[in-house]
């Protein structure tokens, strides 16, 4: 398959990451499909896509026919068969687990053309530990982007041992396609390359958070005044969620049965608390609070 034999995409999961992705690929003018189990979710995707296009033609970054087209590209549904079905590529965005990532690319081998590739949005899980329920290992390929996915310009594409050169190849032009900054893994690695540094990052901070050496905003500041980071450790994982930060705890412990890859304490407790950051309003900040 060729770059230019993409044409249909669809996107599992209408979260954090799923709508965005499904946006972007809209706008640069793939047919879309984004799919999710909840209705919910759905609902609220659509109508994000909504307001960002008006504010993108208001703000003049889009012109009010491309948005048009935009929109018209992309659809929302809760079958995951009617999006698969005509899919040349599927970037799946669904949760950080491994059983239902498994689950999902069983079905979505069922279900999409032999032809499509299959990829996983996936923030640390390798796709070797997928790609064997499908019956096409050498489509199935890690494709991460960064929150948010219509900001952030980088995108990691992973080439497990199982992956052709051909999935790769047209990731990677997919990814300019879609205005991104590739950057080829070429070999797996749990987390790959930025959440590998951010994890040696995020754990420090937590451990001077927990002993009482300063506070998350004071080891913030020091990230963003003193290192140049554009937020600090804990805003971070407001905005990408603390129960994510949670479920790759307890993954990355599943699989090496270390206790030292266990969330820390106080993740724990905020997600007990069900204080998950910005999407719940609450999590190391305040948002009703938050100034800055
Ligand atoms: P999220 O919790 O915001 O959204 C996940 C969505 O998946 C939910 O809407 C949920 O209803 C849906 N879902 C669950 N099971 C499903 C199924 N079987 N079929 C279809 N939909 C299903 O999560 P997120 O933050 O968007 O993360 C999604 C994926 O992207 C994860 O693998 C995560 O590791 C990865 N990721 C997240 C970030 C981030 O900053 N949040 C960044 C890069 C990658």
């Amino acid at each position: 398959m060729k770059i230019e034999d993409v044409k249909r995409i669809c996107v599992i999961g209408a979260g954090n990451m799923g709508h965005q992705i499904s946006t972007l690929c809209a706008i640069q003018g793939y047919r879309t499909v984004c799919t999710d189990i909840s209705p919910d979710m759905l609902k609220k995707a659509d109508a994000f896509v909504n307001k960002y296009l008006a504010g993108r033609v208001e703000k003049g970054k889009l012109s009010a026919e491309k948005a048009g087209q935009a929109r018209e590209n992309l659809s929302f549904t809760d079958s995951l068969k009617d999006a698969a079905k005509d899919a040349d590529y599927v970037i799946e965005a669904a949760v950080e687990v491994l059983d239902v990532k498994r689950k999902l690319f069983a079905d979505i081998d069922k279900m999409a053309p032999a032809h499509a590739i299959l990829a996983t949005n996936s923030s640390a899980i390798v796709s070797s530990r997928i790609a064997d329920v499908t019956s096409r290992p050498d489509k199935v390929i890690n494709l991460h982007f960064f929150n948010p996915a219509l900001v952030m310009k980088l995108v990691e594409v992973v080439q497990g041992p199982h992956v052709s050169d051909e999935t790769t190849a047209v990731s990677m032009a997919l990814c300019a396609r879609l205005e991104k900054i590739a950057v080829h893994i070429k070999k797996e690695v749990d987390g790959f390359l930025l959440n590998r540094i951010f994890k040696v990052l995020a754990r420090e901070a937590l451990w001077m958070l927990e002993m009482g050496i300063a506070s998350a905003e004071d080891i913030d500041k020091a990230c963003v005044y003193g290192a140049g980071h554009p937020m600090g450790p804990f805003s971070l994982m407001d905005l990408t969620g603390i129960d994510l930060a949670y479920t790759m705890g307890m993954e990355a412990f599943k699989k090496s049965g270390d206790p030292a890859d266990l969330p820390a304490p106080s993740v724990v407790e905020h997600v007990a608390r069900g204080e998950y950051g910005q999407k719940t309003g609450k999590g190391w900040y305040d948002y009703a609070k938050k100034t800055n």
